[in-house]
């Protein structure tokens, strides 16, 4: 720490005298020992405020790697190994902590990577599988363009988010490794899953049994209820944001990082939609509904064909938007267990519940779910399925996992 602030204070030497330089008046007040103007001041205390949390994560380093090896020797000692298994075992643990070590220091950054095949483009950038050079590892790196995070005004919001993945360690949370940047863009290098994702699963299968999207829906659960138990609503859970692991097991992934959904390219809906759509069927301009009345087959093929273009649309697709979300009156955690009351309905359907051929009116349809939710006779629901499904898609006060995942 003494070191510390001795540069530190070397800082101010030098803060002063420049600020002297540039400050100082034409009426020759030379000499005079000025106080400093407030932009020093600023950079000195943001200083002072990034050597104080270095050595506090350095502080913390140290003591997390002291607790590590207390408990590792612990366990060895309970373990029936000689004393000189032992010595050899903590001596390979000691080797692989200062590799960890050397790890977090290196500055990692695109080079040490080779780039693979594209596997995923969203509205900021590409997702690729990538090689470790030095390790031969396997990952999925996501490269966001920095102009556009900015220009969609969405920085905060990113590094707040990046900070969770890295945070939330779960087995149904896809795992960050770490983050770095260049001029152009910043770079989330994650654990690569090669089962693909939900979307195209649906894609491939039109619908799934009773059995399989109990799975993943219970997958799904256990996922929301890790990121809402660190007080976070990810706010955009739809099927392309499902990623499979090599074992089938499902992974929520896309942490808002990557399409925050631009709410701005939907109407203002309001309470006067939902009133007028109760009484009758017409749109919220007045317009009557021009939707065809289409058969289940019919409409899944419809939105089979529409279903690539809306997922890399820059707008997104808002079939799975809570009302509360598109009506902007305030919304909590709750708003992702209507999307997963959606994502069931699509599983079992083959379609989601508020799907149209224009998003707007699927804004307005989803505002209005009460009634605009129907169950084809033809997907031969269960009633269980469908109670689950209506118990999701329902008001805050109303839906399952409001009062805790358990009730789900
Ligand atoms: P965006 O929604 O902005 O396009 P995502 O993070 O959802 O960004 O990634 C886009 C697509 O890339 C995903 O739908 C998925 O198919 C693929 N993808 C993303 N991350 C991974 C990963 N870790 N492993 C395998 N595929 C991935
Ligand atoms: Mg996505």
């Amino acid at each position: 720490m003494d070191s510390a602030r001795s540069w530190f204070n070397k800082l101010q030497t030098r803060e002063k005298s420049i600020g002297k330089k540039k400050d100082m008046p034409p009426s020759g007040k030379e000499g005079t020992d000025e106080a400093p103007s407030s932009a020093t001041k600023q950079r000195v205390a943001a200083a002072k405020q990034y050597i104080e949390k270095h050595y506090k994560e350095q502080m913390k380093h140290l003591q997390d790697r002291k607790e590590r090896r207390y408990s590792f020797e612990r366990k060895l000692a309970d373990a029936n190994v000689s004393e000189e298994e032992q010595n050899n075992i903590l001596k390979q643990f000691e080797k692989k902590e200062t590799e960890y070590m050397r790890l977090q220091r290196h500055k990692m950054s695109a080079e040490d990577f080779d780039l693979l095949t594209v596997i995923g483009k969203g509205a900021f950038g590409e997702v690729r599988i990538c090689r470790e050079k030095t390790t031969g590892n396997v990952y999925a790196m996501k490269k966001l363009k920095k102009s556009e995070m900015l220009r969609r005004g969405q920085v905060e919001h990113v590094r707040a988010e990046r900070n969770l993945l890295a945070e939330v360690d779960h087995h149904c949370i896809v795992k960050l490794y770490c983050s770095f940047q260049d001029n152009e863009f910043l770079y989330l290098i994650m654990e690569y899953l090669p089962g693909g994702d939900m979307m195209t699963l649906l894609m491939r299968k039109d619908t799934l049994t009773e059995d399989e999207a109990r799975f993943y829906v219970g997958e799904t659960v256990l996922a929301i209820e890790a990121i809402h138990r660190h007080n976070y609503i990810h706010r955009d859970i739809k099927p392309d944001n499902l990623l499979l692991d090599r074992y089938g097991h499902l992974r929520l992934s896309d942490f808002g990082l990557c399409k925050p959904l631009d709410y701005a390219a939907f109407p203002d809906l309001n309470e006067k939609d939902v009133t007028a759509n109760r009484t009758s069927s017409a749109h919220g301009d007045g317009r009557q509904q021009t939707t065809p009345k289409r058969t289940q087959q019919e409409q899944l093929e419809h939105w089979q064909k529409n279903r690539r273009t809306l997922a890399y649309s820059t707008v997104g697709t808002p079939d799975y938007i809570a009302p509360e979300v598109l009506l902007k009156k305030g919304y909590g955690m709750e708003c992702d267990w209507w999307s997963l009351g959606a994502i069931m309905y699509e599983m079992l359907v083959g379609y989601p519940p508020f799907y149209s051929d224009e998003p707007m009116t699927t804004c307005r349809k989803i505002v209005n779910w009460r009634t605009h939710l129907k169950f084809p006779e033809e997907a031969r629901l269960t009633l269980d399925a469908k109670d689950l499904i209506s118990r999701l898609l329902c008001s805050v006060d109303q839906r399952l996992g409001t009062k805790g995942a358990h009730l789900v």
